[in-house]
């Protein structure tokens, strides 16, 4: 039986993960007997996916490590900004008290 290279290209993924059905698997073992080019393609398959998938993984492991410096950053910024607003309240505090006793002894005498 002759089968078209497109449909043994659109069965070539799931032959090579090993999803398709006894009856794809045996067509398409037997066009990849007769056929260079669609062997070359799973060979091609064999070694760009894993390289392909460690690229992915990698991207997904850069996205997650900026994702948390930004979130350290973020964390940062706040606790940065909550000291800060605690000191410009403390500040404002002590110049008040300062000026209230200030008041009360320049009135005192
Ligand atoms: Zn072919």
């Amino acid at each position: 039986m002759k089968i078209a290279c497109e449909i043994i290209r659109d069965l070539l993924p799931l032959y090579h993960d090993g999803v398709c059905s006894m009856e794809s698997r045996e067509l398409v073992e037997e066009h990849l007997t007769e056929c260079g080019s669609c062997s070359g393609e799973l060979l091609a398959m064999d070694t760009v996916l894993p390289v392909s998938n460690e690229e992915s993984q990698w991207d997904d492991a850069k996205s997650v490590i900026q994702l948390s410096k930004k979130w350290k950053k973020g964390m940062l910024r706040s606790v940065l900004k909550g000291m800060l607003s605690t000191a410009i309240a403390f500040a404002v505090l002590i110049i008040i008290l300062y000026l209230f006793i200030d008041i009360k002894i320049v009135v005192r005498p």
